[in-house]
């Protein structure tokens, strides 16, 4: 089970500031080594809280985590601590998650001895050098303002690789950072999942940055996964309407957002995580819905080449990836 190193299932509830918000809800994801894994949604469809729950930031109040085939109970003993170590996150805002009183050179000192690992000059060196921050003198005394966001954001990888992890959460690791610098820290992070053998999952509203940096897309709404596949296929050959809505929106990477904003405001906002639609979350909106989308679930339909979609259109298998051609326009 090496190659399968995250795994949770089952249902989440995440507490919110007055009641229970039900946020995310039969979630179920396979992060393998070497592979990126892209989570898409809209804001509010609780892709960030996944990451969050994966990164024990947020109780689990169901389900379970898994890394390299061990469940993970959350709390204190070892097991949790290695597991806290060997799954890092990276947070969309670099300036934030960095301490603006702190010099690059603390930063991934803290981190190492934190983990019990050594911060010898080498190390420090080395961990910059991975990052592509080089020469490593140059970078280590520096505070974070006095680095551009790429550089920070490099910053904050290197400082996640300090505890040698095995898995990355990458939540909006570069929407923040200038479109023309974009490339590069996907790049490296693509760079780092074939050098290290990192599971990454890359957490985004962009699905065109999913198809050209994912081996594998997964498209979440109101809380659920909806589809799945690889991301040639899925971004190619949508099964999921909504997914079909996020691709016809998003003509070219750097207007997926506005449009996708857009499109929201003339068909309704995405649904209350509080208290969902009843039947299919994404049938208020679906230029397809049928009858008994407004009471039934969809579960899990399988298409061909492992892509599979949560859609009453596939349920008797009428309309699969052979006839998914009617997609392509
Ligand atoms: Fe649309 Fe029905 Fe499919 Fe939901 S299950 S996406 S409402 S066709
Ligand atoms: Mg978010």
């Amino acid at each position: 089970t090496k190659h399968f190193p995250v795994r949770r299932t089952g249902r989440d509830l995440v507490v919110g500031r007055r009641r229970t918000v039900h946020a995310v809800d039969d979630v179920s994801l396979h992060l393998r080594r070497s592979t990126v894994t892209a989570l898409v949604g809209e804001s509010g469809s609780g892709k960030s809280t996944v990451a969050r729950l994966l990164a024990q930031l947020y109780p689990l109040t169901g389900g379970e985590i898994r890394l390299g085939g061990q469940a993970v109970k959350a709390g204190r003993g070892r097991s949790f601590r290695s597991y806290v170590r060997q799954v890092q996150l990276i947070f969309q805002d670099p300036f934030a998650s960095l301490n603006p009183v702190h010099t690059v050179r603390y930063h991934l000192t803290r981190a190492l001895r934190i983990h019990g690992r050594e911060a010898t000059g080498t190390e420090l060196t080395e961990l910059l050098e991975r990052v592509q921050l080089t020469p490593a003198a140059q970078y280590l005394d520096k505070f974070p303002h006095e680095l551009s966001g790429g550089q920070r954001q490099r910053v904050a990888i290197a400082r996640a690789l300090g505890a040698d992890p095995k898995v990355l959460l990458a939540d909006e690791p570069v929407s923040m950072l200038d479109v023309s610098i974009r490339l590069g820290v996907l790049n490296l992070l693509r760079d780092l999942k074939e050098r290290l053998h990192l599971a990454i999952l890359y957490i985004t509203h962009d699905i065109a940055s999913a198809r050209y940096f994912a081996d594998t897309t997964l498209v979440m709404y109101a809380g659920r996964i909806v589809e799945g596949g690889d991301s040639e296929t899925v971004t190619q050959r949508p099964a999921h309407p909504y997914t079909q809505l996020l691709i016809a929106s998003a003509p070219d990477p750097d207007r997926v957002v506005a449009e996708a904003e857009q499109e929201e405001a003339g068909s309704g906002e995405p649904p209350s995580l509080i208290a969902p639609p009843a039947g299919c979350r994404f049938h208020p909106r679906c230029p397809k819905a049928m009858e008994r989308c407004r009471t039934e679930l969809p579960p899990r339909f399988e298409l061909a080449d492992g892509q599979w979609a949560a859609c009453w259109l596939y349920a008797d298998g009428a309309e699969t990836t052979d006839n998914a051609g009617d997609h392509e326009k």
